[in-house]
């Protein structure tokens, strides 16, 4: 067992001393067995929230109504557990969530609601697995297989089949047969799924070591066409131009990367359309400007910034074009300021000092100011800036 698991085992055992049954459950018993790190432990009990409440002295109702409660075993974070009743879940009307979920006793059932053979793993407190759905041999084989009937699984949810996109993408997972059928089959059912929800999976498909993989299922499946504003070109130009070996450093990248080759308006329309929030859009639209920008130079530095720069020069470079990123680091040395709280000067002492009245023309007076910084053409000094004011704009 992991540390994770072990530190949790007295958690696992007290459920059991009062004679229910506990278990590892979820993606981090499939970690585990693949040797990867696992982020978080989930556990899954034949206890039903109050009585895990009655159990334990500090609990937090997370998720009551799925069955989840948040038990507090110690003070730190890593001691905080997700307990979860055994549940199924009835009748998905609306193609999205279950109508509600039942509670059982039954840790088959449990398994059985899960999406992929990989995910339906228990794991009890001796480090026994129990595997249902034949999982261990698709985890030797690399390959992700809905649990039970494809064809309905996916039905009931269609986030799954962007989950299992995602999962081929984390994993470097292939997709078994008749799941892939299924898939190709259902995904316009996608178009019932909440955007926010398909962005989470589609952001963790791009984050993931291979993303090819997951990206080259989303456009053979055709669930592409279903995603909203996405454009097949784009994701072709994802999959032949950018080097086999690059990883996102971020979302914002991979998502700027999708839209290199959108126009401004489609840009703004298509994050729009995603519901992403203002400053996830504001960081994305300016990769995909500074992208169209062919050699930086101090203004251009300055309006983007370092970070995002250096995002769009390794994004190029995976592309192939070449680019120096030691260009600039340099050029960010020569800027004198880097945002312009950092001019000395500001409007109340123009105001002040050379009696200037508030209004358009000290606005711009203050950007022409903040231009000759960024290009060195005047120093960030409190004289030599009111003597280029005097200067230029012939005041007293
Ligand atoms: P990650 O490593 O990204 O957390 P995970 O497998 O833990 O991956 P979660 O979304 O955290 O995925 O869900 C935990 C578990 O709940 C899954 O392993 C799976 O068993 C089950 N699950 C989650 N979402 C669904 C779904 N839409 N349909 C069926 N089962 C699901
Ligand atoms: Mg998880």
């Amino acid at each position: 067992l992991p540390v994770e698991f072990v530190q949790a085992l007295p958690v696992l055992k007290k459920i059991i001393a009062h004679g229910f049954e506990a278990y590892f459950v979820g993606g981090s018993v499939r970690d585990v067995l693949l040797g990867r790190e696992i982020h978080d432990v989930d556990i899954a009990t034949s206890a039903y929230p109050e009585e895990i409440k009655a159990i334990f002295p500090h609990t937090i109702d997370v998720g009551i109504e799925h069955g989840t409660v948040l038990v507090l075993a110690g003070k730190s974070e890593a001691e905080h557990y997700e307990i979860t009743t055994f549940r199924t879940e009835s009748k998905y009307t609306d193609y999205r969530r279950p109508d509600h979920v039942d509670f059982v006793r039954d840790l088959r059932e449990d398994l059985k609601r899960r999406d992929f053979t990989v995910n339906a793993f228990a794991c009890d407190v001796n480090g026994e697995i129990i595997d249902l759905f034949d999982g261990l041999l698709d985890l030797k084989e690399r390959r992700l297989r809905a649990v039970g009937s494809a064809s309905e699984r996916f039905n009931e949810d269609a986030l799954r089949i962007m989950r299992a996109m995602r999962f081929a993408a984390t994993l470097d997972f292939a997709i078994e047969a008749e799941t892939f059928v299924a898939m190709c089959e259902r995904a316009n059912l996608l178009e019932k799924i909440s955007v926010e929800r398909i962005f989470i999976e589609l952001d963790k498909l791009f984050l993931g070591a291979d993303w090819r993989n997951g990206l080259t299922l989303l456009v053979q499946s055709g669930a592409w066409k279903y995603l909203p504003a996405f454009q097949l070109p784009a994701l072709e130009k994802m999959l032949t131009e950018i080097s086999s070996t690059f990883h996102f450093q971020n979302s914002e990248q991979a998502w700027a990367a999708l839209l290199t080759r959108f126009t401004q308006i489609e840009v703004k329309n298509f994050l729009r359309q995603w519901k992403v929030s203002n400053d996830f859009a504001k960081y994305v639209s300016d990769l995909v400007s500074a992208y169209a920008i062919k050699k930086w130079d101090l203004l251009s530095l300055y309006q983007f910034g370092l970070e995002k720069v250096q995002l769009v020069d390794q994004l190029k470079n995976a592309c192939g074009l070449e680019i120096d990123e030691n260009y600039a680091i340099e050029l960010d040395h020569q800027l004198q300021i880097h945002d312009k709280s950092e001019i000395v000067v500001a409007g109340k002492d123009l105001m002040k000092e050379l009696s200037l009245k508030p209004g358009p023309e000290l606005g711009q007076i203050l950007r022409k100011i903040e231009q000759k910084i960024v290009q060195n053409q005047l120093k960030n000094e409190r004289r030599a800036i009111f003597e280029a004011v005097k200067k230029e704009w012939k005041l007293k």
